[in-house]
């Protein structure tokens, strides 16, 4: 695993101040000028992969794949898709724990994740400090309590100030008519010293962020095609998705304080394939 900026920036920390800086850089940027074919990643649906799951830490089969590289490929053990495991294979990662086994953390250590349903929620619900949440819609009170699970709109956090060490989402932030303004909840929520690791939609080709969504006097504007994404909790209908991200997403998690960082993971042996495994982390210095 290697951080992408520093591949751009050698051992510098973050340099991205603008899009435009950003867009210069694109020729070196690793994943954007690869071609689909040129990463060994391709997987045929009938070839389940042997190996260890980050998620659940079991030595298992990652079976199923599909075209859909990203949400297939379950784990034998827990059930966990490759998307999941190239999120929990950071976390073990820069949370300093074993590639294998159960994820142990410290007794005071604060998870939020913001989801509260799927394999990483099941493996980390018996951590002391695990908090999960759902969006359930504007009606709802942050921090309320429905039918036993606890709404919150990260972009408007019932959080106190520098009370989570690790925020965790995946393929969240696009659903919100202000991901910047959620990315700045976090950092506000975020331990000197937290992380926020996830995962989004991203296009590394792209300088800026492709809006595709927004708010005009309390009206949804369509500025492109809609686009759904599945949602176990709105299962019928799915959830809009709002921004396909760009190069700008890194330059302004800067702008808010954090340090940014990208990774583009291959680990078959981890069940983690595809030409698109990128997973991100904003830090609290
Ligand atoms: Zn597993």
């Amino acid at each position: 695993m290697r951080n992408i900026l520093q591949a751009m920036f050698g051992k510098r920390s973050v340099v991205v101040s603008s899009p435009t800086a950003v867009r210069a850089t694109l020729p070196m940027f690793p994943f954007a000028a690869q071609p689909e074919d040129a990463y060994p990643g391709q997987v045929s649906s009938a070839e389940p992969l042997q190996g260890v799951c980050p998620v659940c830490g079991m030595p298992c089969s990652f079976e199923r794949f599909t075209e859909n590289l990203r949400e297939s490929g379950f784990c034998s053990s827990c059930g966990s898709f490759n998307r999941q495991r190239q999120l929990a294979h950071v976390l073990r990662r820069q949370c300093g724990l074993r590639a294998a086994g159960a994820m142990v953390f410290p007794q005071d250590f604060v998870i939020y994740n913001t989801e509260s349903n799927g394999a990483m929620h099941t493996q980390l619900s018996v951590a002391s400090g695990y908090l999960c949440s759902e969006y359930f819609g504007e009606e709802y009170e942050r921090g309320q309590d429905v039918d036993g699970r606890r709404h919150e709109d990260l972009q408007n956090l019932s959080f106190g100030d520098a009370s989570i060490d690790l925020v965790l989402s995946s393929d969240v932030l696009e659903h919100m008519p202000d991901p910047y303004r959620a990315h700045s909840e976090i950092f506000r929520v975020l331990r000197p010293g937290g992380r926020h690791i996830f995962t989004v939609p991203f296009n590394a080709q792209a300088a800026h962020d492709d809006i595709r969504a927004k708010f005009v006097d309390g009206q949804i504007v369509y500025l492109a095609d809609k686009q759904f994404h599945g949602d176990p909790v709105r299962p019928d209908e799915g959830i809009l998705v709002w921004t396909i991200f760009g190069l700008e997403m890194l330059v302004r998690l800067a702008d808010i304080g954090f340090q940014p960082f990208a990774w583009n993971l291959f680990q078959p042996d981890e069940g983690i394939v595809g030409s698109y495994s990128l997973v991100f982390e904003a830090r609290k210095a």
